[in-house]
């Protein structure tokens, strides 16, 4: 690394900066070094949690009686409360079902499904009037896969039934290579641990933990997104559990809008037991984070701007996109504690350098490569180490929020969404939200996401200037429950500061990434008005009485409007 020259501030801030990284990083390293130590921690976080007893419910009675082996009944303590505290978000945790159904197969989940929708209907007679999709819900169950949704109640139920599709978690790679069935209830660890001792992978999640069925049901933004678009795009077919119990395949031939409205309509149609992901042949792959000082912000956000691609040209640098160079995942971190902040970026190649120890050609050109860091975690590893350095630094068992937006790749956007962090940071100091932290990602959507086969009914494309569009979202941290409200209301206020200056800009964008919602958003209204038109039709067409709209309005749902 070059010689520098520095200023006494420079010094200073420099001694900041590296306590504030010191601090992530030590989070990362306390956490955990292994799988295993990162499931202890788990394990450790969610034996505090408490549940007070659930009122007894007739519903989880039929259940229990239908399902004896894969019913758990409050009375049930250690083990109820174990199937209960499955989540990463700590809030989550906090909500009581009245039975857990933990299905070991689609026959058995078909039947619990026919059991909640009879119970659906006869309360339906003292509900408004058949066809009003959008009236009081009955709340009667949640769907839960890999429980990582950090939304309050999209997949946990206060008093009702949670399905808990963990059991579910099969990873069959097919003889040829090519597909792979992979049960809805896996987490992508699963999936990548079994793919990599075959050289095969899917375009999958890049975190771990997180569960397959409610990232694929959002979209999916995947290490291997620039190459082959979204995690949803490359789903060959899903088996669904549809509000009939009935259960059916839904692919390019069988229930072709079904499979359409799947890609990115989440827990509205039924419950997925199983898809079936294009598999290709891959080897190591090239990711890590660097870790920069704040004082870099400027110059961290410039290098994001020239190094996101351009659809149909080259890039600012005269660089054309690679399909394999993935992110760059730019992350902006305020710890309050120390009152201090700190950068890192995830950049991935997914395929192994030319020469061995040194930089993939493209980043090595990239404008990342030549900034001052304080050190960098980049190397060549299998999928699961680089998924797993992901889930080592967002460990389970804390309160957590996200909020998110689309801009155009453009310089001024980018940097008010870096002032709308600020002023952020400022208001949260004033409020002394304790232990909070709070995160600004930036990350590309390369233009792969719009090219698919079958078009997605998400309405992200980008338009006729060919800018490229960028996700900009909020994640945030904090223990205590008092400051839920602060934290929802002032990260609200930032990412609608980045709204207003967009729109007035003319680089903004209506799409909002589901997965990265909060619960004030509406994303599928910014899936436009057909999309939605489309998924509405759907819905009516397979959930005629509304099961999945109302008997079960956990997450985004299709008739909501308000705000
Ligand atoms: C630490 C972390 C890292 C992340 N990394 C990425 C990433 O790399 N790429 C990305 O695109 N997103 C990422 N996300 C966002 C992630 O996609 C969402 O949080 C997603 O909801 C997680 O899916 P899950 O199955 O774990 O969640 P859950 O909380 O179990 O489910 C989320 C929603 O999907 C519904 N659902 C789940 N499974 C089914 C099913 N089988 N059938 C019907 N409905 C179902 C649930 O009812 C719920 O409403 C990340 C999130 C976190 C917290």
């Amino acid at each position: 690394m070059a010689v520098l020259t520095v200023s006494p501030a420079a010094v200073l801030l420099l001694f900041v900066t590296l306590a504030a990284t010191y601090v992530l990083v030590r989070r990362r390293l306390q956490t955990t070094t292994s799988a295993t130590q990162a499931a202890k921690v788990e394990r450790d976080e969610h034996s505090k949690i408490r549940h007070p007893p659930a009122e007894p419910s007739q519903l989880g009675g039929t259940l229990a009686a239908a399902l004896p082996d894969s019913v758990t009944l409050p009375d049930a303590r250690p083990a109820f409360k174990s199937a209960v505290n499955k989540y990463w978000a700590q809030q989550e945790c906090e909500v009581t079902p009245s039975c857990v159904v933990r299905p070991r197969n689609a026959e058995e989940l078909s039947k619990a499904v026919t059991i909640i929708k009879r119970e659906y209907d006869g309360q339906a007679s003292k509900r408004e009037p058949t066809g009003n999709r959008s009236g009081t819900s009955s709340t009667l169950f949640a769907i839960r896969s890999g429980g990582h949704s950090p939304v309050a109640g999209a997949a946990s139920v206060e008093g009702g039934v949670l399905i808990d599709l963990g059991g579910l978690n099969e990873v069959c790679p097919s003889e040829d290579g090519h597909s792979v069935s992979i049960g809805a209830g896996a987490k992508w660890m699963d999936v990548s641990k079994v793919l990599d001792q075959r050289d095969l992978a899917v375009v999958g999640g890049r975190n771990s933990a997180v569960g397959v069925g409610g990232l694929t049901l959002g979209g999916g933004l995947s290490f291997f997104t620039p190459r082959y678009g979204l995690v949803c795009s490359n789903i060959i077919s899903y088996q669904v559990i549809l509000a009939s119990g009935t259960i059916v395949t839904a692919d390019a031939t069988n229930n072709p809008n079904l499979w359409r409205a799947l890609k990115g309509g989440s827990n509205n149609f039924g419950i997925v037991t199983q898809l079936t992901a294009r598999s290709f042949p891959t080897s190591k792959i090239w990711s890590g984070f660097l870790y920069l000082p704040s004082f870099q912000a400027s110059k961290v956000l410039a290098c994001f701007h020239e190094s996101v691609d351009v659809p149909q040209s080259t890039g600012v640098t005269g660089t054309k996109p690679d399909i394999h160079a993935a992110g760059p995942i730019a992350c902006f971190t305020y710890v309050h504690q120390l009152g201090i902040q700190a950068i890192s970026v995830n950049i991935v190649y997914t395929a192994p350098p030319d020469k061995e120890g040194q930089w993939p050609e493209y980043w090595q050109r990239s404008p990342f490569s030549r900034l001052w860091r304080l050190w960098s975690t980049c190397v060549t590893r299998t999928l699961t180490s680089a998924t797993d350095e992901l889930n080592i630094l967002n460990p389970p068992g804390k309160r957590q929020s996200f909020a998110t937006t689309t801009i155009k790749n453009d310089q001024a956007t980018l940097a008010a969404a870096h002032e709308a962090y600020a002023s952020a940071i400022l208001a949260f100091r004033k409020a002394n939200v304790k232990n909070l932290v709070f995160t600004l990602v930036l990350q590309p959507f390369p233009s792969s996401v719009s090219q698919n086969d079958c078009p997605l009914p998400l309405g992200l494309n980008h338009d006729a200037s060919g800018a490229a569009l960028v996700n900009v979202s909020f994640t945030v941290n904090w223990p205590l429950a008092k400051d839920d409200e602060t934290v929802k209301a002032l990260t609200r206020l930032a990412t609608e500061e980045i709204d207003d200056f967009a729109s007035a800009n003319g680089t903004g964008h209506r799409y909002r990434y589901l997965n990265y919602c909060a619960e004030w958003q509406r994303p599928f209204e910014g899936y436009g008005v057909e999309n939605l038109a489309f998924l509405r039709d759907v819905s009516a067409r397979y959930d005629p009485d509304g099961l999945f709209q109302k008997g079960c309005p956990g997450g985004f749902k299709l008739w909501e409007t308000d705000n």
